[in-house]
């Protein structure tokens, strides 16, 4: 039971010695070779399961680090789930050694202009932010989603909760059809279904 089982790039099992991190936790082990696959998958389970790791570890795997378009966007509902997620990421990259990737950070209640001017100029590789603020930046027509391979709805059933849904279905709209899609809940509210027929195809569920 180690992370080498996983047929992973030798610069992220080199992440996760440098990170600490050894043995995969329950929902690692049973959703990261899916997900490594292109599967879309549903993962059920609770903060302190390791869940941010089974979403970043195949996300540093498949990223295209010479291409600088934005690949990856991470929506959580709120401003501190999202700088969880956001130092996650910076961690994990600044541990790949020379593959570093570009990581951004849009949460409500920052300075929309700055990120707009930063925007024109570059695209980062990995988004992470509120579903409010990510959908403001697409709508603006700056923040450029549709060559986004990976989408991943942390928190979903908070975020529907929260009344963001609707904000990310309309990102996860104006992103390609054949975008892999993985959402984590901790709960399966039946108001969720739609968008999970909606977005995911014969996804991988699992109960953590
Ligand atoms: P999370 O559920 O993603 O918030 O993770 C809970 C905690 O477990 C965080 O502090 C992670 O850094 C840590 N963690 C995640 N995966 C592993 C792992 N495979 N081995 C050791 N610690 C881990």
């Amino acid at each position: 039971n180690h992370f080498r089982q996983f047929n992973l790039k030798p610069a992220v099992i080199e992440a996760l010695t440098k990170i600490g991190f050894t043995k995969p936790t329950k929902v690692q082990g049973r959703l990261i070779p899916d997900i490594l696959k292109g599967k879309d998958v549903v993962g059920q389970s609770q903060t302190g399961s390791g869940k941010t790791h089974t979403f970043l570890v195949p996300i540093f795997n498949q990223l295209a680090v010479d291409d600088h378009e934005t690949q990856v966007v991470i929506t959580t509902p709120s401003r501190e789930l999202a700088a969880q997620i956001t130092k996650a990421a910076r961690q994990f990259s600044d541990a790949m050694g020379n593959e570093k990737v570009t990581i951004a950070e849009y949460v409500g209640g920052t300075d929309k202009q700055r990120q707009v001017r930063q925007l024109e100029k570059h695209q980062a590789q990995i988004v992470i932010g509120t579903p409010g603020r990510i959908k403001d930046l697409v709508e603006t027509g700056v923040l450029k989603v549709n060559t986004v391979k990976t989408m991943v709805v942390d928190e979903a059933d908070m975020t529907l909760d929260m009344g963001f849904l609707q904000e990310v279905d309309y990102i996860a709209g104006a992103m390609p059809d054949d975008l892999q899609t993985l959402v984590f809940s901790a709960t399966m509210p039946a108001k969720l279904k739609p968008f999970l027929k909606k977005y995911l195809d014969e996804p991988r569920f699992e109960e953590i």
